[in-house]
């Protein structure tokens, strides 16, 4: 088996006195999708912000090809190859498309290269290349959550975390995003680390899923298995596979297994 991209060791993180990541331990491998489903304030966002170095684990280690990261800045991290795209985009409002994916590779010295992939993503995101003058804050959430991907690809990361990209948005569009996702993967050869509650598209484009509950993850396995077992099937994916309607009833339950 390959040496893993990422690999997160019995980490806990805290907010104050809050214990909000109780342990966990997961691994992605390189040019894999790994899903992180869980409901909310199950810890999927805290968990993605200790990877990315915006905050700091009280216990356990983040490797990120084999070396330690836990301990960097957030700058360095994505200096390193590891990007991440925020919950709610955070996209610059007032900067052009073309001037938020300039600004996505600050990292970057390589003049044509970046020119190259600015082009790339608006190959990649048809609807950024027609408002490309277009300031991102007038855009609609769909595009706006292209455009985080987008910038965030601008990095050349190994690795990429998304957090919760159908955050907000149609189905339609829901299904666009996860659909442009499966190309990045399959062309570039990104790893990817997706946290979502909309668990029937993230397991469709994952290779692997860990479900999370207060904190910890209480299941984990292949995206196929995850996707046929049947308290996944009943308790997070709905009896028709819909990912809102076992959303509620995930919501509802108290323990998992
Ligand atoms: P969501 O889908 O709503 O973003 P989540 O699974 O990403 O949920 P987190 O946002 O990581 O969950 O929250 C995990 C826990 O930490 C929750 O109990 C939440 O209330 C708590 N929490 C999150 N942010 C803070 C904060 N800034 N200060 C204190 N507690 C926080």
């Amino acid at each position: 088996m390959s040496t893993p991209i990422l690999e997160v060791s019995n980490l806990e993180t805290y907010y104050g006195p809050i214990m909000a990541i109780r342990g966990v331990s997961l691994q992605v491998l390189p040019g894999q999708v790994v899903a992180v489903l869980g409901a909310n304030g199950a810890g999927k966002t805290t968990l993605l912000k200790t990877i990315s170095g915006i905050l700091d684990p009280r216990k356990g280690s983040v490797l990120f090809e084999g070396k330690p990261i836990h301990a960097n800045d957030p700058d360095l991290i994505v200096r390193n190859g590891l990007s991440q795209v925020p919950e709610g985009r955070e996209v610059f409002p007032f900067l052009s498309v073309r001037d938020n994916l300039k600004l996505g590779a600050f990292i970057r010295r390589d003049a044509d290269g970046i020119r190259q992939d600015i082009e790339r993503q608006l190959d990649y995101f048809p609807r950024l290349r027609q408002r490309e003058k277009t300031a991102a804050g007038l855009m609609s959430g769909g595009e706006q959550q292209m455009l985080a991907i987008a910038r965030a690809l601008m990095a050349c990361p190994k690795l990429l975390l998304l957090d919760e990209p159908s955050l907000g948005l149609s189905p339609a569009l829901v299904k666009e995003i996860f659909i442009i996702i499966k190309r990045i993967r399959s062309e570039q050869n990104i790893a990817i680390l997706v946290v979502e509650q909309n668990a029937a598209m993230a397991l469709s484009v994952a290779d692997y899923g860990y479900i999370m509950e207060n904190g910890r993850v209480v299941t984990d396995g292949a995206a196929s298995v995850l996707l046929e077992k049947d308290d996944v099937k009943q308790s997070y994916l709905g009896l028709h596979g819909e990912g809102i309607r076992g959303e509620r009833r995930w919501k509802q339950r108290k323990t998992w297994r």
